[in-house]
């Protein structure tokens, strides 16, 4: 058959260039087949090529000339059970001179001596670096029609095919991926064009329905909670009624693809029970369904679904393009939501800023008005156009000491400070001012909220004459009904003293408690100014107990309270205003009385710290919250209780001052778990001995 060695070498070069000018395997196969029959000789040639996991993934058979494709379920047999599964086994070719006598030969029917079937036969594998990618078989309808000559020649061709097969494969699989990788580049650019969700939902739909070629395209959200799926848009045949339907949670395709994270692609889909009622298009019209999760931060959102092929099968690559795609379609619909909820949220803020019953005004870093809302515009009376070109400083006085000349101490925490608004018309309002930095139509600004205290400094003023009209109108008379009191005291007979000695107690009771609070209001007053306390002296804490006991004394024994007192031993003298301070340790001592429940206990005590007499009231009242520890010190303050006992909110408040002016300090703890109260506990300074 070969003259010599050279005519090989041709032969199998003339082979391999015509293999390798093939890229498409099917073209490759037909030409290895062709190849073999010309060169070798034979009735029929077959070849079958396997992937890595040596699963026949393509065949050809090449007989009296006709190429037959299709042939993987003709061909199973002899690859399970024949020669060629032998030759894959052995990785070694084989040949058969006798069909008859070779156990390795499946027989077939029209292999008997007196048929037109195989009589010996050829086979070989096909590697490529050193791995199996196919096997290709010669059979003759006579025996021994082969040698070794033959089986080498075979072989050779068989490893010029192998390359080749390989290089097809590879060229296959890389245009498959360019092909996968084209519709996500074009997915990705068409679906991030928009950012507004029911474009975003449609460029989705529209690059599915392109990618895939499929007649439906729709796309559902998991709802929450209860993760109900809601088809929110649906484009293509059948696709009008969708939108809106819903499938249970856990239920239909979607349902398992929620619940997996992972594609499903389902050729024949119209029979499959696994479907919910709403992924059946009208009419039953689902023939074929791939449906891929929508994830967004490692959860699933919603689904990608792809209904009825243009072309009746899914493409191989179906089920990638669409993950792909319903991967895209995660993080851009979760922009389009941030940006829909950020564009709720300056909405509200919008809507926030021109209702707000205070005025605002938006100035940039320097000052010029760029924004000002309704209440700005009524309150300086002028339209808010015209504050457009205003400085912030044309409309109120700004204290520079707490912004900076140029505005640089405002910061991220607001400044507060009282001012004066000026309006069109002349006029003049109180304002307090909170000013901070914001971030305004995305540029930095700042806010500067003006609100309007007409009200509480008139209601101040109100109060401040209020109580200068107690002091100055009640004084006097006071004094008069005490000297009154006094001597209508030194003509009582004797005989009526018993009876009438305790209505002139209470009587002098109720006028010390009256001179008390007068004397605190005006105290208060005065330390607000911050003058100076009065005359102080040196006095036994024990005695300035007594003085305050007797005066809550009568109070307490109303309530049926009991008052502890505990002094601690060799406590120095304190140095104090006598008067003042029996006030502040009345008022304290008082206000438990007033808080405890009846048969409550109240204690009361002192004990030395360092330069300081540290002394404590404490009741089992109702207590005090935390947050309100440090303002009900302050002016007016009282603290929202429906049925307690009245005051003025002003008590407190002198206390405070009061020891402050002492050098003290005064505040309120807990009583200790698991008793209930408040502990008020102030200091007094040390009586050195010289003084
Ligand atoms: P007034 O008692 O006249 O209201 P104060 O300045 O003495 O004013 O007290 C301010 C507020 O602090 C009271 O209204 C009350 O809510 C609260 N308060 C004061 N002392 C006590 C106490 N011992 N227990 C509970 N709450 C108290």
């Amino acid at each position: 058959m070969f003259q010599d060695h050279r005519s090989v070498l041709e032969l199998l070069y003339r082979v391999s260039r015509e293999f390798a000018s093939a890229l498409d395997l099917k073209t490759v196969l037909t030409r290895v087949l062709f190849a073999a029959i010309n060169n070798v000789g034979g009735e029929r040639a077959s070849i079958v090529v396997m992937d890595d996991n040596e699963r026949v993934v393509e065949s050809a058979i090449v007989y009296g000339n006709q190429l037959r494709e299709s042939t993987t379920i003709q061909l199973k047999d002899t690859v399970d059970r024949g020669l060629a599964g032998w030759v894959v086994r052995n990785r070694q070719p084989a040949l058969v001179p006798d069909t008859s006598k070779d156990s390795r030969w499946l027989r077939r029917q029209d292999d008997a001596q007196d048929r037109s079937g195989a009589k010996s036969a050829i086979s070989v594998p096909l590697l490529s670096r050193e791995k199996m990618v196919g096997v290709l078989t010669l059979v003759h309808s006579v025996p021994n029609a082969y040698g070794d000559e033959h089986l080498e020649l075979m072989q050779a061709i068989a490893d010029q095919a192998g390359v080749a097969i390989v290089n097809a494969r590879l060229f296959t699989e890389s245009q498959r991926q360019a092909r996968v990788m084209t519709s996500l580049a074009e997915g990705a650019v068409n679906i991030n064009t928009s950012l507004h969700m029911e474009q975003v939902f449609e460029s989705i739909l529209n690059q599915t329905k392109q990618a895939l070629q499929v007649e439906t395209a729709a796309l559902g959200m998991v709802e929450q909670p209860g993760g109900e799926i809601v088809y929110r848009a649906a484009i293509g045949e059948n696709s009008d009624k969708l939108v809106g339907k819903r499938i249970k949670a856990k239920e239909g395709i979607a349902g398992i693809v929620v619940r997996d994270g992972r594609g499903v692609l389902l050729p024949a889909a119209s029979e499959d029970a696994r479907l919910a009622e709403a992924e059946h298009l009208p009419g039953g019209n689902t023939r074929a369904l791939s449906c891929a999760p929508i994830h967004a931060q490692g959860k699933v959102i919603g689904v990608l679904q792809a209904f009825n092929p243009l072309t009746k099968v899914f493409d191989p690559d179906a089920l990638l393009v669409l993950t792909g795609l319903g991967g895209l379609a995660g993080s851009t619909i979760q922009n389009a939501q941030l940006f829909e909820s950020l564009d709720v949220a300056r909405q509200r803020y919008r809507d926030l800023f021109e209702d707000s019953i205070d005025p605002i005004v938006i100035t940039d870093l320097q000052g010029t008005i760029v924004e000002a809302n309704r209440q700005a515009s009524t309150l300086s009376a002028h339209p808010t156009d015209k504050l457009h070109q205003f400085l912030i400083e044309q409309m109120h006085d700004i204290n520079f000491e707490k912004t900076g000349r140029k505005f640089e101490k405002i910061g991220d925490s607001t400044i507060v400070y009282e001012s004066t608004l000026y309006d069109s018309l002349g006029g003049t309002h109180p304002v307090e001012v909170y000013v901070r930095k914001v971030v305004f139509d995305e540029a930095e600004s700042i806010q500067w909220i003006l609100r309007d205290i007409t009200e509480r400094k008139d209601l101040d003023a109100l109060r401040e004459d209020l109580t200068a009209m107690i002091y100055h109108d009640l004084r006097s008379p006071l004094a008069n009904i005490l000297s009154s009191i006094d001597m209508i005291a030194t003509v009582i007979p004797t005989s009526e003293i018993e009876t009438s000695e305790p209505i002139l107690k209470i009587a002098y009771q109720s006028l010390d408690r009256i001179q008390r609070l007068i004397n605190s209001l005006l105290d208060l007053t005065r330390l607000e100014q911050n003058q100076p306390v009065g005359e102080q002296q040196a006095i036994a804490v024990s005695i300035l107990f007594e003085g305050a006991l007797e005066a809550v004394k009568p109070g307490a024994e109303g309530h049926n309270q009991t008052i502890k007192i505990s002094l601690a031993d060799l406590l120095p003298p304190v140095l104090i205003d006598v008067d003042m301070i029996r006030r502040v340790l009345i008022n304290l001592m008082e206000n438990a009385v007033k808080y405890t429940p009846q048969k409550g206990e109240i204690a009361v005590g002192a004990e030395r710290d360092g330069e300081f007499v540290r002394i404590f009231v404490q009741d089992n009242g109702p207590g005090i919250p935390e947050a309100d520890r440090e303002r009900i010190f302050d002016k007016f303050t009282r603290l929202k209780n429906k049925n307690g006992p009245g005051g003025l909110g002003v008590g407190l408040a002198f206390c405070k001052l009061a020891v402050q002016g002492h050098g003290g300090r005064i505040w309120v703890e807990a009583v200790p778990a698991p008793g209930k109260g408040s502990r008020f506990i102030f200091t007094l300074p040390v009586a050195k001995k010289e003084e």
